[in-house]
């Protein structure tokens, strides 16, 4: 087994991890489910309770959580990686408010879910906050709160004044902000790992430290045995690119964070987040930051460079300049945590599709489904995706099952160094783009330049 990534939330379960025996023989089962994360493991919990007689195994080549389920930033948010505005050009305006609705409805669903089955996972709904602090994050604002407004979904995003935006979250230079109240806070590890031993209490069998390694029509190979099978579902996101002819269906892109010892209460009375809204602000590089329930602040961002070749390796999770360049982003954001340590640093990859367009599905001919392509939005879609997954299954035609990224095919990457090229030289294009507009105070040319490559992600 790979040693766990040094993760706050893998710090904070109640045991140590003891992966269960590896597969050992051939088997033939209902449903076999590669990837023991937020997907898998939702797929087999719905699949379990609608179907109790279901015969469904799951394997992970490390242990349940060891991905980006048991990593994360924690935030359970209504978000998707494609805009609305994408999604209505894309599917029709009644398809996107349609997914819209689904996902603001799975945040609770989540909710409920993680209680039935007892994850302490110090879930708190408390919304989102998103500060502006520049005159051009404050357009930016001011213009996502209008499109919201033009989609009827007024109630989905407010716009904050100066001292709105600073009495929720008080970063340096807030010039006024957005709130939105769909979005919970979880500890992703608790969750996931309580969510594993559920779904084996239910009769779901899980193979820890058993990689796939070929998954073909109802079949998954792995070293112990091979497994057959009416249905077999891809729930290996990041990891994708490692399986025999899935080599540019999924670029693995490396979100990395820190955590801060528990801070005092001055200082959270200083900061806010009394509700412990997740937090970020509308510069380009992605951030995000939650209080956790011990009081601590965490943050994460994107910045670390994308692998050649979709690589992924433990050493990828940690990269000094990035953990350094995010500790002096939180001072920066809010000095009076100058001289606070720094307990844990560490990260993870996610999942991007050549279009950042998420999916959902199964082949009726080869009995292969999937999901994935969350980007750093995975963990409520996770759990639509889980439910759809279900109903294409059974064979059901439900509300899910129209949604517009069931059945969704995202074009594959370039080939190498293609990929390498462009995914870097959108990593760093991004970083680029928000000093560029400090310098200049206009909206940035390198940002639109490469709103192409990042599927108009700016
Ligand atoms: C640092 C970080 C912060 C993030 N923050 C947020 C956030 O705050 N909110 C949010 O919504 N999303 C966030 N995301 C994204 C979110 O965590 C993911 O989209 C989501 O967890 C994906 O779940 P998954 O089950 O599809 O994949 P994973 O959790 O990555 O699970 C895949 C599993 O497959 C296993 N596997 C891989 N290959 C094989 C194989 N060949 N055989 C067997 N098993 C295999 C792996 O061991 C792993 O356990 C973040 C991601 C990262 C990395």
């Amino acid at each position: 087994m790979t040693a766990p990534p040094p993760s706050l939330w893998l710090d904070g379960l109640d045991s140590p991890i003891t992966p269960t025996r590896p597969l050992a023989r051939d088997i033939d089962v209902d449903v076999a489910i590669v990837g023991a994360g937020f997907t898998g493991l939702w797929t087999a919990y719905y699949l379990k309770r609608a179907r109790p007689d279901a015969r469904i195994t799951i394997v992970d080549k490390e242990f349940a959580g060891f991905g980006a389920s048991g990593r994360n930033g924690g935030w359970a948010s209504a978000l998707l990686p494609t805009s609305i505005a994408t999604l209505a050009k894309e599917h029709g305006r009644d398809s996107a408010l349609a997914f819209d609705a689904a996902m603001r409805a799975s945040v609770d669903e989540l909710i409920a879910a993680a209680d039935d089955v007892s994850a302490d996972a110090h879930i708190t709904k408390g919304g989102t906050v998103v500060v502006a602090r520049t005159e051009l994050q404050w357009e930016r604002a001011q213009a996502e709160v209008s499109e919201a407004d033009e989609f009827g979904l007024g109630d989905r995003v407010h716009l904050l004044d100066r001292d709105a935006a600073a009495t929720r979250l008080n970063a340096t230079g807030t010039l006024g902000g957005t709130y939105t109240p769909d979005c919970a806070v979880i500890q992703p590890a608790r969750l996931v790992r309580a969510l594993a031993a559920a779904v084996q209490d239910m009769g779901v069998d899980l193979y820890e430290g058993t990689p796939a390694t070929a998954i073909g029509p109802h079949r998954v190979a792995t070293p112990g045995g091979e497994i057959t099978a009416a249905h077999v579902i891809r729930a290996t996101e990041g990891y994708t690119a490692q399986l025999p002819g899935y080599k540019r269906a999924v670029a693995p892109v490396y979100s990395l964070m820190i955590a801060t010892a528990p801070l005092s209460d001055p200082q959270w009375q200083e900061i806010g987040l009394a509700q412990r809204e997740t937090f970020s602000d509308y510069r380009h590089l992605i951030v995000y930051g939650q209080r956790t329930a011990d009081g601590r602040m965490i943050f994460g961002g994107r910045g670390a460079p994308y692998h050649f070749g979709s690589a992924t390796r433990p050493e990828f999770d940690t990269h000094t300049k990035v953990f350094a360049k995010l500790q002096a982003s939180i001072v920066e954001m809010f000095p009076t945590l100058a001289g606070t340590p720094i307990t844990h640093r560490w990260g993870g990859a996610l999942g991007i599709a050549r279009d950042w367009h998420a999916s959902v599905g199964l082949d009726a001919d080869t009995g292969i489904g999937w999901a994935g392509g969350y980007v750093g939005d995975g963990v409520t879609t996770t759990n639509l995706a889980g439910r759809t997954l279900r109903d294409l299954i059974l064979g059901e035609d439900t509300a899910l099952t129209h949604l517009p990224w069931v059945g969704h095919r995202s074009r594959r990457w370039e080939v190498e160094p293609l990929r390498w090229l462009g995914a870097n030289a959108g990593l760093v294009g991004l970083s680029v783009a928000d000093a560029e507009e400090r310098l200049t105070r206009r909206p940035s040319v390198i940002a639109r330049a490469l709103s192409p490559l990042v599927g108009g992600h700016l």
